[in-house]
């Protein structure tokens, strides 16, 4: 029975689709301006070409990891020179350097567009001057308190996280980790890592591994070929998982050599984090689809950041993109009140506007949970709309998506 006065439920059958119809024009519109990496890929392959020039490379050295690495922008001068920056904005990124470490792979560098000041892939690479403002904590969640042994991160009774490295194909400006990132790139030694796999070994109910850092991925081919035999001779552990951002800051790092050595330990999974759709480019589509044709699953975890996605209208065309590439949108992060970030910084009710506009109006698969992260460790806490208006003994009153108030029978 439908008892609401709006949405597209109650209306005669021709109008129905005239109003769903309209009810999608908006965003139909903007759509269209809001560009992904494939979009505007010539623009893009024009700083590319910049970069190379600026660096003498090759389109061998290019697709490189090793060179990417090698190669990446840590100094103000030679990122002034592929963005054009003033002297005043050189001398704010050498300020902030000083207390925060930035590095940017060449590829990232080549998604930024130097003509706009409000380049969310900018933001997302470059220090801002805003990061010295002292607001906030280093290690918001504790993860220091919930360490059983070095490298290890327990908050749950069947899984947990390994931090294996701290290093990054590029230092996020918003990172959770920013006290890890420290001085200097390191992986752990293997001795510690061998430390982490014997915690999981004696304890039989982890059945879930999830290897993270810094960037999974950015340990050698050797290493994580070893890691993943050690996880393996575990009978417990059912699935291991990866957390790296390579796909989107270095897609070079996803080899086929890398592909072949994860594919004989499935399942294995890997989670990405994609934050806007102008990360989706040729690169790290080839990547993403590289990682999902040898089987894995993939998913997003997207943090919710003041200026780069804090618009209902950019998550869901970054989500369906993802779709597009066989990622699936996995989890939206509220922000966490990290030291050094607070420029990103969100209200409860802009991630609720957000999640509260996909649901009904995009593919189900294009809508993950909204979570924040309660203080000191407390996990990942859903935050959900509310459908669910009243609930009594023989009847319940819901909501749809389109606002359409209805009841419900409560069998029992
Ligand atoms: C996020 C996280 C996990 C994984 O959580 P899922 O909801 O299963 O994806 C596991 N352990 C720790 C410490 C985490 O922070």
């Amino acid at each position: 029975m439908i008892e609401g006065k709006i949405g597209s439920g109650n209306r005669q059958i021709g109008d129905r689709f005239k109003y769903l119809k309209k009810s999608i024009s908006e965003y139909s519109k903007i759509k269209e301006e809001i560009k992904t990496g494939l979009m505007d890929s010539d623009r893009i392959q024009k700083q590319k070409n910049k970069i190379m020039e600026y660096l003498g490379a090759t389109d061998g050295q290019w697709d490189d990891y090793k060179w990417q690495m090698k190669n990446r922008f840590t100094d103000e001068e030679s990122i002034g020179a592929i963005l054009g920056l003033d002297e005043e904005e050189k001398i704010k990124i050498k300020r902030v350097g000083e207390r925060y470490r930035y590095a940017v792979s060449p590829y990232y560098l080549s998604l930024i567009d130097p003509g706009n000041d409000m380049c969310p892939i900018k933001r997302q690479a470059i220090p801002s001057i805003m990061e010295l403002d002292d607001k906030g904590e280093l290690d918001p969640m504790d993860e220091e308190g919930w360490s059983p042994v070095e490298l290890v991160t327990r908050r749950y009774p069947d899984r947990l996280i390994i931090k294996v490295t701290n290093i990054c194909g590029m230092y996020c400006r918003f990172c959770q980790r920013r006290r890890m990132i420290g001085e200097c790139d390191s992986h752990e030694t293997k001795e510690k890592i061998a430390g982490a796999i014997r915690y999981v070994k004696d304890n039989a109910e982890i059945r879930d591994v999830l290897i993270t850092g810094g960037d999974a991925f950015l340990l050698s081919d050797s290493t994580i070929e070893w890691l993943l035999k050690e996880l393996r001779k575990i009978r417990h552990v059912e699935i291991i998982r990866f957390g790296s951002r390579t796909p989107v800051t270095l897609p070079q790092r996803i080899t086929d050599e890398l592909v072949s050595i994860l594919k004989k330990y499935h399942p294995v999974y890997v989670n990405t984090h994609f934050n806007h759709p102008m990360e989706i480019s040729c690169e790290s589509k080839a990547a993403c689809e590289k990682l999902a044709d040898a089987g894995i699953p993939l998913g997003n975890q997207m943090v919710l950041l003041k200026g780069i996605n804090n618009n209902k209208f950019v998550v869901r065309k970054l989500n369906q993109s993802l779709l597009a590439i066989r990622v699936k949108p996995y989890y939206i992060f509220h922000p966490k009140t990290v030291r050094g970030t607070s420029h990103f910084w969100v209200s409860f009710e802009t991630g609720m506007e957000i999640i509260e506009s996909l649901r009904g109006r995009t593919s189900g698969l294009a809508i993950p949970t909204y979570i924040v992260n309660g203080a000191n460790g407390l996990g990942k806490t859903p935050l959900l709309p509310n459908y669910l208006l009243y609930i009594g003994r023989d009847k319940a009153v819901l909501r749809n998506w389109d606002g359409v108030i209805f009841s419900s029978e409560n069998k029992r």
